[in-house]
């Protein structure tokens, strides 16, 4: 979609600090970052959130959560880390194309 901001980072028509990427997803570092590692990991297909996506093509979530994983093994998080996926204004999701936060690099506290 040509407004869609995760879309335009994916056709780096809006750049990006990529840190993993595959045929399917791609990950890069979010601008606002609310941890010391803070990577997004979005699908290259336009979806509007995680059950948009579950719905349509259930194996491209699980490559999304796999490319996750990928990034928390790169980024050395080996403390542990935090998988987010906001769905809907009650949970703040401000961007409407799917993807998960990765979370870490120190202590997180309780969700909330
Ligand atoms: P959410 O609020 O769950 O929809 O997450 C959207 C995330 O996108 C927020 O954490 C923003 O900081 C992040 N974000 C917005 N614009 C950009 C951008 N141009 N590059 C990287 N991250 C962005």
């Amino acid at each position: 979609m040509s407004d869609c901001l995760f879309c335009r980072i994916a056709a780096t028509e809006i750049p990006a600090t990529v840190v993993h990427e595959t045929s399917r997803t791609l990950a890069f570092r979010d601008i606002a970052p609310q941890a010391p590692t803070h990577v997004l990991v979005i699908p290259r297909d336009h979806h509007l959130d995680v059950g948009s996506l579950a719905a349509a093509d259930p194996a491209l979530l699980a490559e999304l959560m796999t490319a996750a994983v990928a990034v928390a093994d790169k980024e050395a998080l080996t403390g542990g880390y935090r998988l987010l996926t906001n769905t809907g204004d009650d949970a703040g999701q401000t961007v409407s194309h799917a993807h998960v936060h990765v979370l870490g690099g120190q202590p997180l506290g309780p969700l909330g």
